[in-house]
C-alpha cells in the first residue's frame, strides 16, 4: 500500500494513512538548522506547514518560533516518523522532544503522495 500522509486541522495534526498520529506540541529543538544564531533552536511548535515522504521517512515543515531569541520562521524538513511496514502501514512516530536536525535536501520533495 501507498504512505498517506496529510495535515489536518489547518496544520495542527499530521495524519499517516488516515490516522492522527503527530499534534503540534511541546519544544522541539533543532540543531544545525537556519532558523535562528541560536546554537540550539528551542523551537515551539506552531502548526505543519508542508508533509512529505521521503520512504521510509514521514517528513515535515515546521512553523513555529525559537522561544530563545524570538525568530518565527518555517524550518526545513524534519522527520517526524517512520513507516515500519509498508505491507500494512505500520508507523512510528519519532520522540519529538529530542533534537532534530532539519535537512534542506528534501526540499523539493513531493509535498504528498
Ligand atoms: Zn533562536
Amino acid at each position: 500500500m501507498t504512505t498517506d500522509v496529510h495535515q489536518l486541522d489547518d496544520g495542527a495534526w499530521i495524519s499517516v494513512n488516515d490516522e492522527r498520529r503527530i499534534n503540534v506540541s511541546d519544544l522541539w529543538p533543532l540543531a544545525r538548522h537556519e532558523v535562528c544564531d541560536c546554537e540550539t533552536a528551542d523551537f515551539l511548535v506552531e502548526g505543519f506547514a508542508e508533509v512529505g515522504v521521503e520512504h521510509p521517512d514521514i517528513q515535515a515543515r515546521v512553523a513555529g518560533r525559537c522561544i530563545t531569541c524570538g525568530t518565527e520562521a518555517v524550518t526545513d524538513w524534519i522527520t517526524v516518523g517512520r513507516v515500519i511496514d509498508p505491507e500494512t502501514g505500520e508507523f512510528s512516530a519519532v520522540d519529538v522532544t529530542s533534537v532534530h536536525v532539519p535537512d534542506r535536501r528534501h526540499r523539493l520533495a513531493r509535498p504528498q503522495e
